[in-house]
């Protein structure tokens, strides 16, 4: 049985490929074959050769203003041709390309998947809801299945087979513009790395008092983004695009770290499905305790500088 074409579109920041983009690349290559879609008008050929080191067979470039998601729902309908699974990392505007996309093609759609699987020619995937209190299995039963996968929930590997990473122009049909951007500008991103995306991230709360020197410390050592829970933002201690939860962002790290955080249902939901959880907290008996890996009981102001050290010290000592 040939194996399936599993189309993964690929998302830039400014004109590099994102890392969970390769992390979608990597979770592609357990599915089928991969073909990377790039929807954009100058894609620099570097970046096209480096997704054949992640296992793009074909690199897909569909060149036209499809900036709105309406635009690039018919562009990719196109340009992924007759693959079996469409792979995408789940962001606001992917969730609404996978969705339009699966009402253009009748295909069944996930998002915000932490995993994907082909079992008997389907793709089932795996997420977790309810403020990640349930996990869910789910079988697309669908000839084409739409997947929008989370961060930081497949490690990017490169493939041992690198895929040929052809490159190609699609020329395709986009219907009369019912909207139109008038002018894109980008917001100045909040420090350090995305929130959504980091592999690591090291979040205050209350516990701080306001201070989060040592919590941007601990984030800028773990090479992380820096969280907050909403007291601390409502307090106007830290903007706003740092909270986590269910009002905030929905984080899945490899490590959470929560410092003076007690760890409310309502943060909880934003980043109990993270995969090791640390915190740190003077009371022992916090909520945050219930869902954590490793507990700390301690003041913040004594724990995180011993911790910087340590992982100071043992960074020198390689
Ligand atoms: C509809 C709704 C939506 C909400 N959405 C969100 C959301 O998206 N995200 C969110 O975070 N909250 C949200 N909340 C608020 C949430 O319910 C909690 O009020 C909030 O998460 C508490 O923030 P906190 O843990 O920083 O503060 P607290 O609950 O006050 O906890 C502070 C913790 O710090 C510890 N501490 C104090 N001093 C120190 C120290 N020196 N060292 C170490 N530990 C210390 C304390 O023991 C305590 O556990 C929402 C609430 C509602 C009603």
């Amino acid at each position: 049985m040939t194996a399936a074409t599993v189309a993964v579109l690929v998302e830039l920041r400014d004109g590099a490929v994102t890392r969970p983009t390769y992390e979608a690349m990597t979770l592609a290559r357990s599915l089928g074959t991969p073909v990377a879609v790039v929807l954009a008008d100058d894609f620099d050929p570097a970046e096209g050769a480096r997704l054949g080191t992640y296992g793009a067979a074909e690199v897909r470039i569909v060149a036209g203003d499809v900036r709105l998601p309406s635009r690039a729902a018919a562009a990719l309908k196109q340009a992924v041709g007759d693959a079996a699974v469409v792979l995408m990392v789940s962001t606001f505007v992917n969730k609404e390309i996978a969705a339009r996309l699966a009402v253009a093609t009748g295909a069944g759609v996930v998002v915000d998947a932490a995993g994907a699987e082909m079992i008997d020619g389907r793709v089932e995937t795996t997420q977790t809801v309810f403020a990640a209190t349930w996990n869910v299995r789910t079988r697309i039963e669908s000839e084409r299945a739409i997947v929008a996968i989370r961060p930081n929930t497949t490690m990017a590997e490169p493939a041992e087979v690198p895929g040929v990473a052809a490159e190609s122009v699609v020329t395709v049909d986009l219907p009369a513009a019912r909207e139109s951007v008038v002018s894109v500008e980008p917001v100045p991103a909040p420090e350090g790395v995305p929130l959504a995306e980091a592999p690591v991230v090291v979040s205050g709360g209350r516990g701080t008092n306001g201070d989060y020197t040592l919590v941007r410390r601990m984030a800028e050592v773990l090479g992380g983004a820096v969280g907050a829970s909403r007291d601390a933002t409502d307090e106007g201690w830290i903007s706003h695009e740092h909270m986590v939860g269910q009002t905030g962002t929905t984080v899945t790290p490899a490590l959470y770290l929560a410092c003076g955080i007690s760890g409310a249902v309502h943060h909880r939901g934003g980043m109990q499905a993270s995969g090791t959880i640390v915190a740190v907290n003077i009371d022992p008996d916090a909520p945050i305790f219930e869902i954590s890996d490793f507990g700390v009981v301690g003041d913040l102001g004594d724990v995180l500088p011993q911790a910087i050290a340590r992982i100071e010290e043992r960074r020198r000592a390689r």
